[in-house]
């Protein structure tokens, strides 16, 4: 078995060491004898959506966004294919915000790629804060940190999450992310799937069974990832 990851544009989407989502991705493969392969696209490659498992687009600031926006254009199609053909999408942040309609910012409209039913407006001040959501098809909550000046609004689209802790899509709804088809959007950025390995093994199983048709995901330890977690929920929600 392998799985094909795909890296758009890591030199502008890379806010925070988003690349570690994808070490993350490659060794709970590996360590599980499941071959990974890493390719990363500049903004003037082409992409063959049909050799790709998963896809990864991760955060970047209003301006590289902007010059990522203009690429997508010409990819949007065959984006779309790949999304509505259960291709598995990992979007986190400014990534996030593109998959959307539009992202409007103090300086004008950034134009999304409209895969899901989403839209982002610039707020003030920016929602900075470490956060912790609640999803109760995993076995526990997700936890991160977030840094956006975009409010998202997601409209019946499910959430990854609820907030228990932080801001999430727009500091409101108390929803943060969405699941639609097999991509999974969120604000947690930085170290994502390391710190929650449930959410790596979710979208390395989706990717597998979208591919084989089963996916048997040996159990790996991650003792120290649930202290981690366990530690970060005392923390932060112990002392509400
Ligand atoms: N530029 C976007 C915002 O501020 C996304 C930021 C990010 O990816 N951290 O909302």
């Amino acid at each position: 078995m392998e799985i094909r990851i795909g890296h758009l544009y890591p030199d502008l989407l890379n806010l925070y060491g988003d690349r570690g989502n994808i070490q993350c991705m490659v060794k709970r493969c590996q360590w599980r004898g499941i071959e990974a392969s890493v390719t990363e696209y500049q903004l003037e490659d082409p992409i063959d959506f049909s050799g790709l498992d998963i896809i990864l687009l991760g955060g970047g600031s209003d301006r590289e966004q902007a010059i990522v926006c203009e690429k997508l254009k010409t990819i949007r199609e065959d984006f779309k294919a790949y999304v509505e053909d259960m291709g598995v999408v990992l979007a986190v942040c400014g990534g996030y915000q593109l998959l959307g309609h539009y992202y409007d910012t103090d300086q004008g409209r950034i134009e999304g790629l409209s895969l899901a039913d989403l839209y982002t407006e610039q707020g003030s001040p920016r929602l900075i804060s470490n956060i912790i959501i609640e999803n109760e098809d995993f076995e526990m909550p997700f936890v991160g940190f977030e840094n956006h000046g975009g409010r998202t609004y997601t409209g019946d689209l499910k959430p990854l999450g609820k907030v228990l802790f932080g801001c999430g899509n727009n500091g409101k709804d108390k929803k943060e992310g969405i699941l639609y088809r097999n991509i999974v959007g969120t604000y947690l950025h930085g170290p994502l799937l390391p710190k929650n390995p449930h959410l790596c093994d979710y979208l390395l199983k989706n990717a597998l069974m979208r591919k084989y048709g089963q996916a048997e995901l040996s159990p790996l330890e991650d003792r120290e990832e649930k202290e981690a977690n366990l530690y970060i929920r005392k923390r932060f929600l112990e002392r509400q």
